[in-house]
Order: structure tokens, then sequence, then C-alpha cells
């Protein structure tokens, strides 16, 4: 019995007529799907992307090189060093991420006591040779810089839940 409607399901071709009315369907319901990169979707402020370095308005960095972020760093991706200023001040003579380690977890900056690291939303980047996602501190700090506004707004929206 399943053979002879086989036969005649084949014969009337009424899978592509079924198909054809699912085409039919869409054709004028609304698009959903997304022209990346010309169009986006929306993106959560507390997203975590590309690290960044962040500064004082006065130009001074925050981070005071107390390690914290380097050792709550669960995939070991951050190596800092740090000395002393003549002034007394500590700060980091290195920092350096190691974005292929990195698993973008956000400890870092949960952790950070002045909101020095943190993760950026952007996420469009990447390298062509081995060692270019190897971001040191004046990369970070470049990151910071170029963003501070939009990282500074995202903190504010934010302030409330931290
Ligand atoms: S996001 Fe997580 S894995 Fe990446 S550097 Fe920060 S603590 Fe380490
Ligand atoms: S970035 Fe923050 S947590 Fe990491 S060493 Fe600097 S001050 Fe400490």
């Amino acid at each position: 019995m399943n053979a002879i409607k086989d036969f005649l399901g084949s014969l009337l071709l009424t899978e592509l007529f079924k198909g054809m009315r699912l085409t039919g369907k869409y054709m004028f319901a609304r698009k959903i799907t997304v022209q990346y990169p010309e169009e986006k979707t929306p993106m959560s402020g507390r997203f975590r992307g590309l690290h960044a370095l962040r500064r004082y308005p006065n130009g001074e960095e925050r981070c005071i090189a107390c390690k914290l972020c380097e050792a709550v760093c669960p995939a070991l991706a951050i190596t800092i060093e740090s000395e002393v200023r003549d002034d007394g001040t500590r700060r980091t003579n290195r920092y350096d991420i190691d974005l292929t380690k990195c698993i973008f977890c956000g400890f870092c900056e949960e952790s950070c006591p002045v909101d020095s690291i943190v993760e950026t939303h952007i996420h469009e980047y990447h390298g062509e040779k081995r060692g270019d996602l190897y971001f040191t501190k004046e990369m970070l700090l470049a990151v910071g810089d170029r963003y501070e506004s939009e990282i500074a707004q995202r903190r504010a929206q934010d302030a409330k839940y931290r």
C-alpha cells in the first residue's frame, strides 16, 4: 500500500508542491536573517570581548599591580611584572594577556579593585600569524584609550548590579 502511495506521490509531484507552498509562505513574511556585518544583533552591555586596560581621566594608569587578576585567571593567560616607582607607587612594567589561552570568563575584571582590566564589546578582531593575539600592556592600554567612553558608559549602566 505504501509503495502505491509513494508511486502516486512522486507521479503527482506532491513533495515539490509541498516545498513550494512552504517557500511561498515565507516569501512575504518578516525577514529574520541578519545581513552581517552590515547589520548587527543587539549586544548585552555585559558582553565580554577584547580586553583593555583603563586610565584615570588625568592619564594615570589605573592598575596598581596587585596581581589579583593574574591569580584568579583560570587559564593562566595573564602575566604581570611590577616595580615600585620613585614616588613610591607600584605599577606594572609588564602586563600581557595571551588571548589564545583566554576563555573570556570575566574573572579578571571581576577581581580588579580599581576597574583597570575590563573586557570590551569588541569581538571583531583576529590574528594572522602566531603571536598576533598576545596582547602586551601597550596594546591593552591603547584599546582602553580608544574605547574609554564606551567602556565608562557600559560600566555606569551596570553599576547598580555590581
Ligand atoms: S577573561 Fe578569564 S581567562 Fe581571560 S584573562 Fe580574564 S580571567 Fe583569564
Ligand atoms: S588589572 Fe586590576 S587586578 Fe590586575 S593587577 Fe592591575 S589592579 Fe590588580
